[in-house]
């Protein structure tokens, strides 16, 4: 039972990527898979909007993720409030990412909004960069409130000191073959990886892969969190050149918290 669930999940974050907790492309599979999104060739970042009329977003959307975070306008941003609770190790490989996956009971507070999270998932290089500064991964903590909104809160990783919190997370990766890794008795607290500093730019950007679905709640954790060369590059064996081009901000408000 539990292994069909996991298999449903699967294939289900397969079609919905990114933003897996969304719902804009979970429709039935008829028709679907015709269309290969990825990082390189044919189906690169710069050919999204054309590989299907679902992705079109992804080539015409003036409100795009990731972005440089640069020149953002200090502000007093009201403090996010994180409830995270740990939860058993539930691995995901779906072919662009690894995910690890979140029972109920994980929540994120932000201007007055309460987001359930659902997953997080890695990229490597970094999305979104910082003044142009790249950084070997980034995590989405992805969110999603009772109305379908989706809040993600992002996470540069930089080299340095081994990540004890992620350790669980770099050892048990699956590959594209295994699909799937749920070790006996390994849970992940969401909230020690987490650094002590909260303060965030936000902007209102996108799901970063295919379909680009706009309207997403960023969140940008301006300290890094880091991990040994050794943890980086196990995910670097894994996946590389997993990051979307930096977007045009176009009119968007970039907002940096100045709250001490
Ligand atoms: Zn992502």
């Amino acid at each position: 039972m539990r292994g069909m669930t996991l298999l449903m999940v699967a294939a289900w974050l397969l079609v919905s990527a990114c933003g897996g907790a969304s719902t804009p492309v979970e429709h039935g599979g008829a028709g679907h898979g015709a269309v290969h999104w990825a990082y390189t060739g044919e189906g690169a970042p710069e050919h999204w909007g054309e590989l299907s009329e679902e992705f079109a977003t992804c080539g015409t959307g003036q409100a795009q993720s990731p972005i440089d975070i640069v020149g953002a306008a200090g502000t007093d941003l009201p403090a996010l409030v994180f409830h995270y609770q740990p939860a058993p190790l539930s691995l995901i490989n779906n072919g662009h990412a690894i995910e690890q996956e979140f029972p109920e009971g994980s929540t994120l507070e932000s201007s007055g909004r309460t987001y359930t999270l659902k997953q997080f998932h890695v990229h490597g290089p970094s999305e979104h960069t910082l003044n142009g500064q790249s950084f070997p991964m980034e995590m989405h903590f992805v969110h999603r409130a009772e109305d379908g909104s989706l809040a993600v809160v992002g996470l540069w990783i930089r080299e340095g000191a081994e990540n004890a919190a992620l350790e669980g997370f770099f050892a048990n990766m699956p590959t594209a073959e295994a699909r799937t890794a749920e070790p006996e008795g390994l849970t992940l607290d969401p909230a020690t990886i987490l650094p002590a500093d909260r303060t965030y730019a936000r902007y209102s950007g996108s799901l970063t892969t295919p379909p680009c679905t706009e309207g997403v709640a960023w969140h940008m954790l301006q300290q890094p969190i880091e991990a040994s060369a050794e943890q980086l590059a196990r995910f670097a064996a894994l996946y590389s050149g997993t990051n979307r081009p930096v977007q045009p901000l176009h009119e968007r408000a970039l907002e940096l918290d100045n709250t001490p």
